[in-house]
């Protein structure tokens, strides 16, 4: 039985998709959502896989809506869900509850009644404050949606406040870049996230890049935003934690924490993702199937002690808190480790490897050659 897991639950309905977005969710654009269906089935799920992991009664590290659009649902949704939760897993008042909230959909009187089911955080995808660069992004809302949603937030008694944003879109310039940070800085916002954009196929943006219709920055200068980024926020009084996270301290998201950590994450939705005891699933992205209360599961794997070792070396090197390297490795692993301890990639302390700014900077480097040292030694 794991000791503490954490809780995902996939809301895969959004007002419109956005080009760039490979999440599995479906477009409403404005029509209803089945919520009291989608609600049902989750509950369904939810206690059906919690049988079937003979996990009733663990410690719930946290509980996360994500999506897609979580913040489209009524709050009487998230209360029955919670509430169904609450039976199924031990958890107290200091648990982290997560909603991802657009700003297109954030209400006053919706936060007011999430506070009351426990609901204690809210993600926000502002993405930019910045009209141009949200158009380029093919974002619905506007900047100043944005700024009201967290002040409605704050407004509603939420503290633990996370913003996304979103830097490399098509003629970004540093200033702009700074520009964002440093209106978000100006909120005081524990939690910041800040994302290069990634060009994932399958979308309308990889269709565009191929096409020469958006234009991506060149290397140098992505470099250069990933060092303002790091610069404006640490000096902001946040601190890096991940590679693309930063929080006041002790605000991290507990949530992606023990993903990154390779923690045990139950998820249940249409197209949510699980890994607890060393299984991994998606359940079904077909909703319409979901909805009839068929909650199949896609790519279902054993992970293997091969994958979970490169799984947990690529994920822990995303962190600043690295990666702990037992000593069989260690003594494989030395020689090649102090050569990039020399070269600046990262550092080994107190028995772990934590990368510098310039290895965040060369990961994928980094991750590639420990999978090739991984496959030498499993
Ligand atoms: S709102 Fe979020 S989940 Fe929905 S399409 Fe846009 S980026 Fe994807």
């Amino acid at each position: 039985m794991p000791k503490n897991i954490a809780l995902y639950i996939h809301v895969p309905y959004c007002l419109e998709k956005c080009p760039y977005c490979d999440f599995h969710s479906v477009a409403t654009s404005g029509a209803p959502i089945p919520e009291i269906d989608y609600a049902d089935v989750l509950i369904r799920q939810l206690k059906w896989e919690v049988e079937r992991l003979e996990i009733k009664g663990s410690a719930l590290a946290s509980v996360f809506f994500g999506g897609g659009t979580p913040s489209l649902m009524k709050p009487e949704f998230f209360g029955k869900v919670l509430s169904a939760v609450s039976e199924q897993f031990d958890f107290d008042s200091s648990i982290e509850i997560t909603v991802e909230t657009n700003p297109a959909s954030a209400l006053l009187k919706n936060f007011q009644a999430w506070r009351a089911f426990g609901i204690n955080r809210i993600s926000f995808g502002v993405q930019s404050f910045q009209e141009h660069l949200l158009k380029k992004l093919g974002r619905r809302h506007t900047p100043q949606e944005a700024r009201e949603a967290i002040q409605s937030a704050r407004e509603a008694g939420f503290d633990n406040i996370s913003c996304d944003f979103i830097f490399g879109i098509e003629e970004e310039t540093l200033e702009d870049l700074e520009k964002d940070l440093k209106e978000a800085l100006s909120f005081d916002l524990p939690h910041i996230s800040a994302y290069q954009l990634t060009v994932e196929s399958g979308t309308p943006l990889a269709v565009w890049v191929k096409e020469g219709t958006f234009h991506l920055p060149d290397e140098d200068h992505l470099v250069m935003m990933h060092k303002k980024t790091v610069e404006l926020l640490e000096n902001g009084g946040l601190k890096r934690y991940e590679i693309s996270n930063y929080s006041k301290i002790g605000l991290e998201s507990r949530h992606n924490l023990q993903y990154w950590r390779y923690g045990d994450c139950l998820g249940i939705g249409s197209g949510a993702v699980s890994c607890v005891n060393g299984k991994r699933w998606r359940t079904t992205r077909k909703l319409k199937n979901y909805l009839s209360g068929n909650w199949d599961y896609e790519d279902e794997e054993t992970i293997s002690d091969k994958t979970a070792l490169k799984e947990k070396w690529m994920m822990g090197l995303r962190l600043a808190e690295g990666v702990e390297l037992d000593p069989v490795l260690h003594q494989k692993w030395g020689s090649t480790l102090s050569k990039w301890e020399k070269d600046g990639l990262l550092q080994l302390k107190e028995g772990r490897v934590v990368l510098t700014e310039e290895g965040f900077l060369m990961s994928n480097w980094v991750t590639q050659n420990i999978f090739e040292m991984i496959e030498k030694v499993c």
